[in-house]
């Protein structure tokens, strides 16, 4: 008696290939074009190709796979999302900081309003605030290591921006607390910059 059946299969040989903007990796990746077809089995081995059952994208990076559509999105929706994702990571940065030292100052909240709608264009509410206070608090990560995870995706002009959040968040009060302090002074190290550069961003930011 012969088996037949039928079996979905990705094929991992691209269809081709492009560039886009990585929702994952946050940056401009390398995507394969693939699709999923469903093949004829006999005895459960694919043998003939039926028909095409979707169509995805694939990122060569992080091996994430995404609606077609992602690939095609505007440059302009491609830049929105681009400066979005930065702003998250100031933020991210800025709010760890921020918790170094378990305290969150209305005055200091105001500054990452500012800092984020500055960059993201956007108006972070109270609730995503209290939110990001409540995620930050229960994180197994510090500001240091944060940046450390995010260093690679972030061009040298980017991380300058998070030194510089991470500053003025510390120092909204006027003095900045000791364990604040040791915090930022990490950051430069995770980020792989000089403290020249650090020292320049710092006077920059205090100006
Ligand atoms: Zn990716």
């Amino acid at each position: 008696m012969l088996i037949v059946g039928e079996m979905d299969l990705t094929l991992t040989k691209s269809k081709g290939k492009g560039e886009f903007h990585c929702p994952t990796c946050e940056a401009s990746r390398v995507y394969d074009h693939r699709r999923v077809k469903r093949f004829l089995t006999v005895y459960f081995i694919p043998v003939i190709p039926i028909s095409t059952v979707s169509e995805h994208i694939r990122c060569r990076t992080c091996k994430r796979t995404f609606p077609m559509e992602v690939a095609s999105l505007g440059p302009e929706v491609q830049q929105r999302l681009k400066k979005v994702h930065f702003a998250n990571d100031v933020r991210r940065v800025m709010v760890l900081t921020m918790l170094a030292d378990d305290h969150a100052e209305p005055a200091e909240i105001d500054v990452l309003r500012r800092v984020y709608g500055e960059i993201a264009g956007i108006e972070l509410s109270d609730e995503d605030i209290a939110r990001d206070i409540a995620l930050a608090r229960r994180a197994p990560v510090d500001a240091a290591v944060y940046c450390r995870a995010i260093a690679s995706r972030r061009a040298e002009d980017e991380r300058n921006g998070i030194v510089r959040g991470a500053f003025l968040i510390a120092s909204a009060c006027g003095e900045i607390s000791a364990e604040r302090l040791e915090q930022l002074k990490q950051l430069p190290k995770a980020f792989g910059m000089s403290e020249d550069r650090f020292r320049g961003i710092i006077a920059e930011a205090s100006g």
